[in-house]
């Protein structure tokens, strides 16, 4: 299975922040010493052709020139340096190159190392998301789909980070060909939500059963709605118990469990994945490293049955 990183940019943030910025790092490392299968490769950067797919020529300019104003770095959660620009790039970039390898080369399985960054709008950053990742991945494979069998691609976002996929929910919110399911804190950040087509809101506290439930019946509604050609899945560790944001109480073996499901849920109906790693912000940053090593491990245990089984799409490329 292809993985795709960017974790050599990291950004010179000011002492005591609160962004993870070395778990990249460490996931790379497990990676190569845990995960022989996974071929890691560099992610190109998004060009600004393809960020202005989703995102507005205005602020592609700014965040590419250092033009962004005092409070939009703020918004952003990062200060403008740039190695901040290319990180966000390249970031965009490894999830570009994850599904094209799902699905226009047809592996069926594939990952970022980092991504996720789904609080992007078209014409802002914010909660540490620059550009809209999934969202420019998605505009570009619906083009490049479209170009090689004159055909429409639908696609469905699956967003599992504990924060709700507020900026991707705004960018689709009246793309009837893109579906968007969050499944997140009710009181969690961002305070003021945006419609997705499907939003399931959790309580604080929420524990490993009620929240496989939901996710069940929310998987359900998805495939009732929508046929996806392509599936985005933002995987997020921070719904973890032992996150210092996440406000929610599940076990490391629920969120394995939640992402054997999405994964399976997938390959049965023969549909790609391109999975991002999302947040993720530990008290001990090793166990939310050990979260998302474990959504690649449930990932890549998919792309081998893909790769097994023939799934039924990969002839239809
Ligand atoms: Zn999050």
């Amino acid at each position: 299975m292809q993985a795709f990183y960017a974790d050599q940019f990291v950004l010179p943030l000011p002492e005591g922040h609160a962004f993870p910025m070395g778990k990249y790092e460490r996931l790379r490392a497990r990676v190569l010493a845990e995960c022989p299968s996974i071929r890691l490769g560099p992610a190109l950067p998004a060009s600004d052709g393809e960020l202005a797919l989703v995102h507005t020529p205005r602020y592609v300019d700014a965040v590419a020139h250092g033009l962004l104003s005092a409070t939009e770095q703020r918004e952003i959660g990062f200060p403008w340096s740039p190695r901040m620009a290319e990180r966000a790039r390249r970031s965009v970039g490894a999830t570009i190159s994850a599904a094209r390898a799902a699905l226009i080369d047809g592996e069926g399985v594939a990952a970022n190392l980092a991504g996720g960054t789904h609080h992007a709008q078209t014409d802002k950053g914010s909660g540490y998301c620059v550009f809209n990742d999934a969202a420019v991945a998605a505009r570009l494979m619906q083009a490049e789909w479209h170009r090689g069998r004159r055909r429409l691609l639908r696609i469905a976002v699956i967003d599992l980070d504990v924060h709700q996929g507020n900026g991707t929910a705004a960018i689709f919110s009246d793309d009837e060909t893109v579906f968007t399911l969050s499944i997140h804190g009710a009181k969690n950040f961002p305070f003021r939500k945006q419609a997705s087509d499907l939003d399931v809101e959790l309580p604080d506290g929420c524990t490993d059963e009620p929240y496989l439930a939901a996710l069940d019946a929310a998987l359900d509604t998805l495939w009732h709605r929508i046929e996806p050609g392509l599936v985005f899945y933002v995987a997020g560790a921070d719904a973890h118990e032992g996150d210092r944001l996440g406000r929610l109480k599940l076990s490391s073996a629920a969120l394995a469990e939640r992402d054997r499901r999405v994964f399976d849920a997938c390959r049965t109906r023969g549909i790609p994945v391109a999975v991002s790693m999302a947040g993720g912000y530990g008290r001990d940053i090793d166990a939310t490293v050990d979260v998302h090593l474990n959504t690649l491990k449930a990932a890549l245990a998919s792309w081998q049955r893909w790769a097994a089984t023939d799934s039924p799409r990969r002839h239809v490329a």
